[in-house]
């Protein structure tokens, strides 16, 4: 009878447990938090090479590390080729990191590439692998490759994130909404959906 008894409990502990992470992990999908409303009317390219399709994992307002924030992450194996979304020029970068993880403590170690653009906004490429950044300076054209991807700073997995700001800061207005030049049409890039670049 005992011993019964401790089993329904183990089991119900268990049924439980594994409620609480479908109701976390729906939340981590489905919730998100408002970005700023301000655009870009300006037609992106995917940051990636023709004719391959890559999945965004996270979107704008996500609740990992895209709290009030118009960031999209692509999930994508390290050492992808990045392309310019945009022409500019190189305005920072780094890429001595070779440090990440799902931790906070890994947030000052990613490697990053930022391209100023011609109306003074910042394209912002982040994540990069150690060594990863091709264009150290100068012009960069649209569809050029400018780096590596990797898995450097605070992630979970691989992926390339990429964010158009106004302002080399997190604050919430430093943000734009960007549309991209996708196979399905010039779009506000949607989590969970995958995108081609034609
Ligand atoms: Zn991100």
């Amino acid at each position: 009878m005992v011993r019964r008894r401790k089993s329904i409990i183990i089991f119900l502990i268990l049924a439980i447990v594994l409620l609480l992470l479908f109701v976390i992990c729906c939340v981590f999908k489905f919730v998100h938090t408002p970005v700023a409303e301000q655009r870009d009317s300006y037609v992106y390219d995917l940051p990636y090479s023709k004719g391959v399709s890559y999945k965004v994992v996270q979107g704008y307002g996500g609740l990992f590390s895209h709290t009030y924030t118009a960031a999209i992450d692509f999930e994508m194996p390290e050492g992808t080729e990045v392309c310019a979304a945009r022409d500019g020029e190189v305005f920072a970068y780094k890429d001595n990191s070779s440090e990440g993880g799902p931790f906070s403590k890994y947030k000052d170690k990613a490697n990053y590439l930022i391209i100023k653009h011609s109306d003074g906004s910042f394209g912002c490429y982040w994540h990069l692998q150690k060594n990863g950044v091709l264009v150290k300076k100068g012009k960069v054209s649209k569809g050029q490759v400018i780096a590596l991807s990797g898995s450097t700073g605070y992630v979970l997995a691989p992926h390339l994130h990429f964010s158009v700001k106004i302002k080399l800061n997190y604050d919430e207005d430093a943000y734009v909404r960007t549309v991209f030049a996708t196979d399905k049409g010039i779009v506000e890039l949607k989590e969970g959906s995958w995108y081609e670049k034609m």
